[in-house]
């Protein structure tokens, strides 16, 4: 789960990490009103959306003036921003936050994350901060500075300075930068966090260690030992498919094409993806029911793929272990029955109960293709498409 920056701010600032003073506004007037609050006379406002690349898609600007804030921010409220990490459809701005503006003399990268080879929380940190980890991976790895910390005794000061050094910061700053490191790194591990990541760290024109952005993200499934972080998810920067998938118990991610698939496991969702692109077709989502999927989750989840309205088909791929094959044919009776679909629904079934299913499946006289591989069912879903769509479009000519 991410979280915007004014409460990845909030948070580190907790872990004894100096941010700069600022306030959240959900409107023009509220930002006009928090520069007030602050004082001083230059501000820097930030759209809160949840990605990065902000700054060069017009989500942060410099203001002189509480009329240069109403301007700038009446043209971000209500509006998607579209920055290169969130796809053509963007983001919408609700909240603004304006902080007081830094002076600074260099910028520098820091990021913690969970390096899986090492089985360790990795800080990844280099003195070329402001441009993206990616840009500087390409154009100044040398400058990158990586440390893995030993979970038995966390993050040691001595580890610390020695980051701090190989950064090339000033050693009058080595003690700032030094709680700044272990304030992230505990606030990862008591939190939770898979990252941490503070791009630009600044060095002030007057000798303090400032984060000026903050972006924190954590493990969904750990978020029910912290409800103080779960309460901070936004869902105004969810995919509202996968919102209403999330609420509801089921792994859920939506794609743009128009074969919906409810798929028990992930691997098989993957499988079935592959097919469905090998047979000529473009998969609209990625369902996982999960083993021992009873029949209201299936229902659960033919109503939640036909709330994307472009779905065209619905291929339904189960090989049951667990799951019994009986159990889902019993579902997707139950749904179809209480709520008729108007598009081409394909069925794959294998494993467990087989016979059983089959057999529920042909007595419901519902329109159901069935196919026995999962080849065969992609085919036939991605042909039971394409008739269903041109015959739409004749009914439509006519
Ligand atoms: P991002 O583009 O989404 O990563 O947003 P950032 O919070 O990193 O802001 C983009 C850039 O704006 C930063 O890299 C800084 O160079 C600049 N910036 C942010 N806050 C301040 C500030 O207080 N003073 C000045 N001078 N520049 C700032
Ligand atoms: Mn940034």
């Amino acid at each position: 789960m991410d979280i915007h920056e004014y409460q990845a701010k909030e948070i580190l600032a907790k872990f004894g990490v100096a941010v700069p003073p600022g306030g959240l506004a959900y409107s023009p007037e509220q930002a006009a009103y928090r520069a007030r609050e602050l004082g001083g006379n230059r501000w820097i406002v930030k759209a809160q959306v949840h990605a990065g690349g902000r700054g060069k898609a017009g989500g942060v600007k410099l203001c002189n003036s509480e009329h240069e804030i109403q301007d700038a921010t009446n043209d971000m409220f209500g509006q998607k921003l579209v920055t290169h990490q969130t796809g053509a459809e963007g983001k919408g701005i609700y909240r603004v936050y304006v902080e007081s503006a830094v002076d600074f003399n260099r910028e520098i990268y820091l990021g913690f994350v969970l390096d899986r080879s090492t089985q360790r929380i990795m800080i990844v940190a280099s003195s070329e901060g402001g441009m993206e980890i990616e840009e500087i991976s390409s154009q100044r790895p040398d400058s990158i500075v990586r440390s893995t910390v030993e979970p038995a005794v966390g993050l040691q000061e001595f580890q610390a300075r020695e980051i701090s050094y190989a950064l090339g910061i000033p050693t009058a700053l080595t003690q700032q930068m030094v709680r700044t490191l272990q304030g992230c790194y505990r606030a990862f591990r008591d939190l939770d966090a898979t990252m941490v990541e503070i791009n630009p760290l600044v060095i002030t024109a007057d000798n303090r260690i400032l984060a000026l952005d903050a972006k924190m993200t954590f493990d969904t499934n750990a978020l029910f030992r912290h409800p103080q972080v779960a309460e901070l998810r936004d869902k105004s920067q969810e995919d509202p498919r996968e919102s209403r998938a999330a609420d509801r118990g089921l792994a859920y991610i939506g794609l743009s094409g128009n074969i919906g698939c409810i798929v028990n496991g992930a691997g098989l969702a993957m499988a079935t993806m592959d097919t469905i692109k090998l047979a000529g077709g473009e998969p609209a989502n990625f369902l996982d029911i999960g083993g021992g999927a009873t029949p209201e989750r299936v229902a659960k989840a033919f109503r939640l793929v036909m709330s994307d309205e472009n779905v065209e088909a619905i291929l339904v791929n189960i090989f049951a272990g667990i799951n019994r094959c009986d159990w889902v044919a019993e579902g997707v009776v139950q749904a179809l029955t209480a709520n008729p679909v108007n598009v081409p629904v394909i069925v794959r079934l294998s494993g467990t109960n087989v016979e059983e299913g089959q057999k529920i499946l042909a007595k419901s006289g519902l329109p159901i293709i069935r196919a026995n591989t999962l080849m065969e069912a992609a085919e036939r879903a991605v042909i039971a498409w394409k008739n269903d769509r041109k015959q739409n479009t004749t009914v439509r000519a006519i």
